[in-house]
């Protein structure tokens, strides 16, 4: 069943304004990656289909995940989340530079607002709304116990689709902060909030790796995860990044 949706978000078209960016991006390419064969479609979500601990991003970078096809693979935001997902034993390696690196994911899955890469990493409101749908077949399919938004984006929205489904009243109850957590109703995941690992929090300090590191301990834990676990076992030797990311 996962297959099946994850197959209909890479044919999609729904929003023009995105797919047009996304190609535009894969065939001008960065100069960096002149070799590559960009992925340029939507970008599925990936991970454990039985995992407990579900992470919501914003959208993919135009020269990572819309590069190499997998979420938040072959950008620094990836580097930062992947890092911190190894170091907590959801990861198998700490480097996800391509679809083939060998990365496995126990106990987690990652996906995003919107599956297509956006100008200035902005989607619309209305490209997030039309990407909802998605978002919502994918938390009825996975039944976490746990979701890890990153970014005020990936709150709200996650939070507008309790508001529809009538679990809460409203979002003014929810406050936004880094590594904060939020049991809404009895029988729902507990949202944790995070800052994004976006390169303007990283390299100005508002997000360290330990910051990050302590959210997904905050995950384990809040999921019924042993604190500490050996990471899952990698496919093959990790790929070491692109030099200029
Ligand atoms: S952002 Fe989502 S809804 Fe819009 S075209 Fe991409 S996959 Fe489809």
């Amino acid at each position: 069943m996962l297959e099946i949706l994850q197959q209909e978000i890479v044919e999609c078209k729904r929003c023009p304004r995105l797919r047009e960016h996304c190609i535009n991006m894969a065939t001008i390419k960065r100069r960096a990656y002149r070799e590559w064969d960009y992925w340029g479609k939507p970008v599925p979500g990936f991970g454990d289909p039985k995992a407990r601990v579900f992470v919501l991003g914003l959208a993919p970078a135009a020269h990572g995940a819309n590069r190499t096809g997998r979420i938040f693979t072959g950008d620094r935001s990836g580097d930062w989340l992947y890092r911190a997902l190894h170091q907590t034993g959801f990861a198998s390696q700490a480097h996800s530079v391509s679809r083939d690196d060998g990365m496995k994911l126990r106990d987690i899955y990652i996906t995003s607002a919107a599956h297509c890469a956006p100008p200035d990493n902005k989607p619309l409101p209305e490209e997030i709304r039309n990407c909802r749908p998605y978002l919502e077949r994918e938390l009825d399919l996975l039944q976490p116990k746990v979701v890890v938004a990153l970014g005020k984006i990936a709150f709200d929205n996650y939070l507008d689709i309790l508001k529809s489904r009538g679990v809460i009243a409203s979002r003014a109850a929810y406050r936004f902060g880094h590594n904060e957590h939020f049991r809404t109703a009895k029988g729902q995941p507990v949202l944790v909030s995070s800052y994004h690992p976006s390169q303007q929090n990283t390299s100005t300090g508002k997000l360290t790796q330990k910051m990050l590191l302590d959210v997904f301990k905050t995950a384990r834990k809040l999921s019924g995860l042993p604190s500490t676990r050996k990471s899952p076992a990698a496919h093959s030797k990790p790929a070491s990044s692109p030099p200029d990311r």
